[in-house]
């Protein structure tokens, strides 16, 4: 098998379609570090680590990677220790990188990424092949509504469930009478037939205020609850006393994580990402916890361009646990763009080819490593040389 030859670290920043908001967030999206490993067989893979310096878990026990930390840690630590890995051997290359540096799950999923994507060209299968295979061919999407205007929500939202979206996902955890209203007047322009979740990425100060909220949301009808407080013994105490599911975002990066949701009972639903724990490697590992704990799971993530979000689809196509509606953006470069907005946050996009949705669900690639190439000339459009 050939080797890892070379890595290059680009910083991109994609133009965005509107504003994209949650409770927490510090800058705007689409400022996004990309890896491009390239094996000395002259086969290109990439990766993407949606780096964010205010992400970082429960209490910041994960610490935020800014896209400048991703570059430094990739490029000074991660680089000279994974060239001369065996392409393929993601394993080995996990190991290499966590016995270089602690920590830095962004930083280290931009590279497994890649390394998937090398490895699945070079062997000519797709990456959910090497994930084990897949158990479904189409993910579901879920249309996120950013903390927009109470107007603009309602108008986006009819306009997404008119192209075919069937869940949609409310930004909520500001102030609970907007939140309670946002609610009420999406349920009514979208009817009984579309699935809503509201997000408070631990905006609630308290489990208290989180029950009181939801509970008045709740007549609406809600799918689940995503990540009201911030903390797992906190959560769990929203949990217990809800009817409406609750999801553990921030409290859920690693297996770890999931396996103290499952003893402490603190959620009923785990959002898994490519990129919290590290990469695919180790999300398979949090989707095989949280399968043992009979958790429910979608595939959530950062707004990632269309090269993080290739290997999202693939994860969402291949691990058992994740029955639910994903919040994976649907990727389309300008040229493809026909003015729909259902899953799309960017209005331009880094590979040559669009996701192809129908009925609200994204088809998972068949071709070879992630299925679909990346532009080239539109990494370099849109590089960013302003690294902070
Ligand atoms: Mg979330």
């Amino acid at each position: 098998m050939p080797a890892i030859k070379e890595i290059e670290v680009v910083h991109v920043s994609l133009p965005t379609r509107r504003e994209h908001k949650w409770t927490g967030l510090t800058e705007p999206i689409g400022g996004y570090i990309l890896v491009r490993l390239t094996g000395d067989n002259g086969i290109v893979g990439w990766g993407e680590a949606p780096a964010l310096k205010d992400w970082g878990g429960d209490y910041g026990r994960y610490f935020g990677e800014s896209p400048g930390t991703t570059k430094f840690i990739v490029e000074n630590y991660l680089a000279p220790t994974v060239v001369g890995c065996e392409v393929g051997n993601i394993a080995d290359l996990h190991q290499r990188m966590d016995a270089i540096v602690k920590g830095y799950p962004y930083a280290k999923a931009a590279v497994d990424i890649a390394a998937y994507d090398l490895a699945g060209r070079t062997l000519g299968v797709p990456v959910w092949k090497l994930l084990g295979g897949r158990v479904r061919d189409r993910i579901p999407v879920t249309h996120s509504i950013g903390l927009l205007e109470i107007e603009e929500a309602v108008e986006e939202c009819k306009k997404v469930v008119d192209e075919g979206i069937k869940t949609i996902k409310i930004k909520v955890g500001v102030d609970p009478t907007r939140d309670v209203e946002i609610v009420e007047r999406v349920r009514m322009v979208v009817g009984d037939n579309i699935d809503l979740c509201v997000d408070a990425n631990c905006g609630y100060a308290t489990p208290r205020d989180a029950v009181r909220v939801i509970r008045k949301m709740e007549q609406f009808g809600l799918k689940y609850a995503e990540q009201p407080v911030e903390g797992i013994d906190r959560i769990s105490e929203v949990t217990r006393v809800l009817e409406t599911p609750v999801m553990a975002d921030e409290s859920a990066w690693f297996p770890r994580d999931v396996l103290e949701i499952f003893e402490k009972k603190a959620a009923d639903i785990v959002s898994i990402y490519t990129t919290k724990p590290g990469g695919l490697y180790g999300a398979m590992e949090v989707a095989s916890v949280a399968c043992a704990a009979k958790f429910l799971c979608n595939v959530n993530g950062s707004v990632e361009t269309g090269v993080g979000n290739l290997a999202n689809i693939h994860l969402a196509a291949a691990a058992s646990p994740v029955k639910l509606s994903c919040v994976v953006p649907v990727s389309m470069p300008a040229e493809s763009q026909n003015g729909n907005v259902g899953g799309i946050y960017y209005i331009d996009d880094l590979i040559k080819e669009p996701f192809t949705l129908a009925e609200g669900c994204i088809d998972v690639p068949e071709g070879k490593g992630f299925g679909i190439e990346v532009d080239e000339d539109k990494i370099e459009r849109y590089r960013d040389t302003t690294l902070r």
